[in-house]
């Protein structure tokens, strides 16, 4: 009896031993699985901060992929205006208009006495949202400084026009070599600081036109040395007109009738022809030409 009855008590001490044991190797179990676990998630959580790292690194040499491409496009650019500048100043031809394939229209403006002219011919291309190219001689840049600095500031470009407006046929070498200087120091002076231009107008086009080759010949290298080249119009306005009345409008319609695709108009900073100023671009604009200063049609336009 005392022995069934121990073997009986001894039973469920037998089961509760077993039952530890599951419940031992159950948490032993559980603790191995999260152990695990954590060790996975660490590790995942390891590969996740790497990969992280990777796409940072990613990004910055994309960052530094785009910077190179853009700082190459700007020197691709620059050099390509660059050899255009330079074909043009070895060139033995004369400048007389751009590519014909172009809807551009070039707007030149030479002399520039008279402020509220000039003013008045800064604030219409402002209006018009037009660049030009501007061709004042160094005495109007020195009697109105403020006027040039605000061309150049407004996005306009300034051509050498010579210091006085002589007719340089008559100059010897040396002072020709002072009349693209004067204009040059002028201008320095005007827009605090250096200025570079690749243009230069010869006043009343003298020692320039077909015909005086002789005086090409000497005048041109002296011009090319200074680093410009000489750039004539194929629209103008004081010949043209010389036997006609003088007024805006007819002004504006000798332009608008003469002015096709790569075209270079030369104009004056006079009453009527800033007078004709607006009607002219607005004429350009509605014949699908593009009114734009002298670096756009001749050398390679830049973008930014
Ligand atoms: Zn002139």
């Amino acid at each position: 009896m005392d022995n069934q009855y121990s073997a009986r008590n001894r039973q469920p001490k037998k089961k509760s031993a077993a039952r530890l044991l599951v419940f031992l190797v159950l948490v032993a179990a559980i603790i191995t699985l999260a152990v695990f676990s954590l060790g996975q998630y660490t590790a995942v959580q390891a590969l996740q901060n790497n990969l992280q790292e990777l796409e940072d690194k990613l990004d910055r040499v994309e960052e530094e992929k785009n910077r190179l491409e853009k700082q190459y496009d700007e020197l691709y650019e620059e050099n390509e205006e660059l050899r255009e500048e330079n074909k043009m100043m070895r060139s033995e031809t004369i400048i007389e208009h751009g590519d014909r394939e172009t809807k551009k229209v070039a707007i030149t403006i030479d002399d520039g006495g008279s402020e509220a002219i000039n003013n008045l011919t800064l604030d219409y291309l402002k209006e018009y949202n037009v660049r030009a190219t501007l061709f004042p001689t160094g005495q109007n840049v020195e009697s109105y400084p403020e006027t040039w600095q605000r061309a150049v500031e407004e996005g306009h470009e300034l051509g050498n026009h010579s210091y006085s407006h002589p007719f340089l046929s008559n100059l010897s070498e040396e002072q020709v070599h002072q009349e693209l200087s004067g204009w040059q120091e002028a201008v320095e002076e005007a827009v605090g600081g250096s200025y570079h231009t690749p243009f230069f107008r010869p006043p009343y086009g003298d020692g320039f036109f077909s015909g005086q080759a002789h005086h090409r010949e000497r005048l041109q290298p002296i011009v090319a040395e200074k680093g410009m080249f000489p750039v004539m119009w194929d629209v103008e306005l004081v010949y043209a007109l010389r036997h006609d009345t003088y007024s805006a409008a007819r002004i504006t319609e000798h332009v608008l009738n003469n002015a096709r695709g790569g075209s270079i108009v030369l104009l004056h900073f006079t009453e009527a022809d800033i007078e004709a100023l607006p009607r002219i671009i607005e004429g350009l604009r509605e014949r699908g030409l593009e009114p734009c200063s002298l670096r756009e049609l001749l050398l390679a336009e830049p973008h930014h």
